[in-house]
């Protein structure tokens, strides 16, 4: 006789996925469908799996240590430099989401890029160790029932004195009014959790940009907080990832993007 344990696992059909990717978005995947329909198409509804990429690992293990450093200080036990070493290597070394595939000595100058990312970041104490966080690494979700809407659902990096943080690693220094352009709807999503889940507004927003140069820097990027119009921004934005699915419009949007497209092989057969 089958236990529970023993049944089977059923894969969903691809209607069960559309169904549901209709209930609930969070805001990378909008900014993907919202990006190439085709694209979203390949990741979300036929989940074709691709190798992972360098610079995914790097900053993949980054983020990693930066969240054990940031709860560290939310239970008021900073971390010292080699216990933060020491959570590099163990994110370095975590193959859960895959290992990329390495060119010949490749890997080991990837490794201390993304060491000396973080050690500048900590060296330069852009947030004081002994600072204690009000939120670090919280899933979060909002239910936007009353306007229609599927459930909004991500994770706050970190929230600082109200101020929702978020870290991205980047080859280039970033631009500060692109960037605030590029990742709104991010940074409006996280906005929406925020107020959802405390009832209150928050302070500000910042990207925190740990930008990988020969000498490593960071760039901190502050937004006020979030307004009425790009609260209204996203919603309609939603709006047309809900419509989009719901008439399947999976089409492409060739462009500059398509030159780091993973399925670029797969769009040229469709
Ligand atoms: S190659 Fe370009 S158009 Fe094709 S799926 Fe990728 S992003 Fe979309």
């Amino acid at each position: 006789m089958n236990t529970l344990a023993e049944a089977p696992h059923k894969e969903p059909s691809e209607k069960e996925i559309l169904t549901g990717l209709q209930e609930k978005v969070s805001a990378s995947r909008l900014s993907l469908f919202l990006q190439c329909r085709l694209k979203f198409f390949f990741r979300y509804v036929l989940r074709l799996k691709k190798p992972k990429t360098p610079s995914l690992h790097v900053g993949n293990s980054v983020h990693s240590v930066l969240k054990t450093w940031n709860k560290a200080r939310w239970l008021q036990k900073p971390l010292t430099l080699k216990q933060a070493h020491n959570a590099y290597i163990e994110a370095w070394s975590d193959t859960s989401e895959g290992m990329p595939v390495w060119e010949a000595g490749e890997e080991d100058a990837e490794k201390t890029t993304g060491w000396r990312l973080v050690e500048t970041y900590l060296r330069e104490s852009h947030v004081p160790a002994d600072l204690k966080p009000d939120a670090v690494e919280v899933p979060v979700e909002a239910d936007l029932v009353n306007h229609g809407l599927p459930r909004l659902i991500g994770i706050l990096d970190l929230v600082q004195r109200r101020q929702i943080i978020d870290y991205k690693t980047s080859a280039t220094t970033p631009n500060p009014e692109k960037v605030a352009h590029t990742t709104e709807i991010q940074t409006t999503g996280y906005a929406i959790l925020y107020r959802h889940n405390t009832g209150q507004k928050e302070s500000g927003m910042a990207l925190h940009h740990l930008v990988k140069l020969k000498n490593p820097k960071v760039v901190i990027t502050t937004m006020p907080p979030m307004t009425r119009h790009q609260e209204n921004r996203l919603f309609r934005q939603m709006e047309a990832y809900v419509t989009g699915l719901q008439h399947e419009q999976f089409v492409p949007s060739p462009g500059m993007h398509c030159s780091s497209c993973e399925f670029f092989n797969e769009c040229r057969r469709h």
